[in-house]
């Protein structure tokens, strides 16, 4: 797969309202999806049933399955009747379900095995960059642990399984540490010397203004060897990821390019070829598609896309489709979205091996 590369989230094993020959005509080159859900819904022995995450969601290209770490810490800190994290892995009651699941990191690597992923994500234990120094400490040495326990079980899963090198699923290991440069670079060693095929940033990467952890994130990717892919999890706004890209990320998923294309946000180029500059984002623009402005507006979204939207339907069409509510518009508009997260990457592809 040619890096770097926008992987949109499939979470539950669908981009919503999108189908998968829909992803492969804007050449979208992977998916991530998310172990941790996909156990609750439609749940670990119907994916398996179905014939693994590829063949039910017919999707050929590459899978990478998240852990579900970021997700349980997502609900623990919404409420902590939810669950708890302790070193043996995460406890999940949700809202309106009687049913606990209890996810070890044995079983985090075995389900996503068993998934028929291409990348498995080890479970780690997820903070906010603004957690104090003690609770980040504990959370590096719980990753450390959980790490090690995946790697052994991915190794044990390998052997039984009697898959070569080539035939194996990579393994990521994910860094965490919050803000604080020492607590990511002793992650950073201990995992590199468990040893893994790629390294994930881990932590929410925005402050609390929604400005991304550009310091952190950078002494991050400094700390692993330029020869492992590392994924920037969770970024997706264009602006970011030419600056993680900028500071040697390849891998990068998120909702945001879809769930805005949904919400009537369009991405688009203000040059037919822009220069990706980090440091002024002046090469994207946002067309709100719901604005009264659009309502004749007879050409595409941008007259440089060559997406499947743009190719046939005009903006003002879609702002008619906005309005009244129909699903076309919430396919056709992130076909669009997407388009531009593949044209993103394939530019900065371009610009950076000049
Ligand atoms: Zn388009």
């Amino acid at each position: 797969m040619p890096l770097p590369a926008f992987l949109p989230d499939a979470t539950l094993g669908v981009v919503r309202s999108v189908s998968s020959d829909d992803l492969l005509a804007c050449d979208t080159p992977a998916l991530v999806m998310n172990a941790f859900h996909l156990m609750q819904r439609p749940g670990s022995s119907t994916v398996q049933a179905l014939g693994g995450l590829h063949r039910m969601a017919g999707w050929p290209r590459p899978i990478v399955t998240d852990s579900g770490g970021f997700q349980a810490y997502s609900l623990i800190a919404q409420n902590a009747k939810f669950g708890s994290i302790s070193s043996n892995g995460i406890t999940i009651r949700p809202e309106g379900s009687d049913r606990k699941f209890q996810l070890t990191p044995e079983k985090a690597v075995q389900l996503q095995v068993s998934y028929d992923t291409d990348v498995v994500i080890c479970l780690d234990q997820c903070t906010h960059v603004d957690a104090p120094e003690d609770v980040q400490r504990v959370a590096v040495e719980r990753t450390i642990q959980l790490a090690r326990r995946c790697r052994s079980e991915f190794d044990r899963l390998m052997e039984q399984k009697r898959l070569t090198a080539e035939q194996r699923p990579l393994l990521f290991g994910v860094i965490q540490g919050g803000g604080y440069r020492d607590l990511r670079r002793h992650c950073a060693e201990a995992l590199l010397a468990i040893g893994f095929d790629g390294y994930g940033y881990g932590g929410w990467p925005l402050d609390k203004d929604n400005r991304l952890l550009t310091e952190i994130i950078s002494y991050t990717r400094s700390l692993i060897p330029a020869r492992y892919p590392m994924h920037a999890l969770g970024v997706g706004h264009p602006a970011n990821i030419v600056a993680c890209a900028d500071a040697g990320y390849t891998l990068f998923d998120s909702a945001m390019p879809t769930r805005d294309a949904r919400h009537g946000r369009l991405y688009v180029f203000t040059a037919e070829q822009p220069y990706l500059s980090a440091s002024a984002a002046d090469w994207l623009d946002y067309v709100y598609v719901g604005d009264d402005k659009h309502i004749k507006a007879d050409g595409p979204i941008s007259p440089w896309c060559d997406c499947p939207c743009c190719a046939r339907y005009s903006l003002g069409y879609l702002h008619h489709l906005f309005k009244i509510g129909d699903g076309l518009f919430h396919r056709l508009a992130t076909l669009h979205n997407l388009r531009f997260m593949v044209k993103l990457t394939e530019s900065l592809r371009a610009e950076r091996h000049d």
